[in-house]
């Protein structure tokens, strides 16, 4: 086994708590790690990086390269190897992809490449946020939610067990491009009726705090920690 690093800059309860503004920028962060995701600051659209390049999918429907001076409050990347193949054959929900991964072990963290043919997937992305930030359950009730149906794409996604909870997202964080890379976001749930799914298995985590007063002050590990990131990260606003 090849030991692989994942590097993620702050916490899924940052974001939880409102902490929309980062310190790092798109090019450090590329330095790390060629395959990824997560958003930018005050929430500007979600972030998919693949093969070393970074896009910004709006609430608005675009998708657009981002600059390497764009920051960002959340990302996580890895440079990306493939040490196991699943070919799907059968039709696959989120849940049940993430069955197929990691079922060697729930104690590693595993990066998730798909290429597929999906029936449906259902996005979301949230709307720029102004100050003063209120809190991400708060912020997704403006999400702009979207159905896409019988169209070939790829995923961007990790899995986190569970004792990663509130750093990251666990039973599973994904982002969906489409094939011409025109269309995407934050994926609630979708069904893939065939794929290739390439898994990268992290052994390493590399946990980049960001020095910033909002972080500092926030508070990041509330008694509904889980509820939160449910509601926030998984649902249906509307
Ligand atoms: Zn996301």
């Amino acid at each position: 086994v090849t030991r692989r690093r994942v590097f993620q800059t702050s916490l899924m309860s940052a974001l939880l708590a409102g902490v929309y503004d980062g310190d790092l920028s798109v090019g450090e962060l590329l330095t790390e790690g060629d395959f990824g995701l997560g958003t930018f600051d005050g929430l500007d659209g979600e972030m998919v990086v693949i093969d070393g390049e970074c896009l910004r999918m709006r609430a608005d429907g675009t998708v657009t390269p981002a600059d390497h001076a764009d920051m960002t409050p959340f990302a996580v990347v890895v440079n990306f190897v493939a040490d196991e193949t699943i070919e799907v054959t059968e039709p696959v929900t989120m849940a049940g992809l993430f069955e197929l991964v990691g079922h060697q072990s729930d104690n590693y963290l595993y990066a998730v490449r798909v290429h597929g043919h999906f029936e449906s997937v259902v996005t979301r992305t949230v709307s720029v946020q102004e100050k003063p930030y209120q809190p991400l359950r708060t912020a997704v009730q403006g999400q702009a939610t979207m159905d896409f149906a019988d169209l070939n794409g790829l995923l961007v996604g990790f899995e986190s067990p569970l004792y990663e909870r509130g750093i990251g997202v666990p039973g599973g964080h994904v982002h969906f491009l489409d094939t011409e890379r025109t269309r995407g976001g934050h994926v609630l749930d979708f069904v893939m009726t065939r794929g290739i799914v390439e898994v990268c298995v992290g052994t390493d985590l590399e946990l980049r705090l960001p020095l910033r007063t909002e972080f500092g002050e926030a508070e990041l590990t509330p008694d509904d920690l889980a509820e939160q990131i449910e509601a926030t990260e998984n649902q249906r606003t509307h």
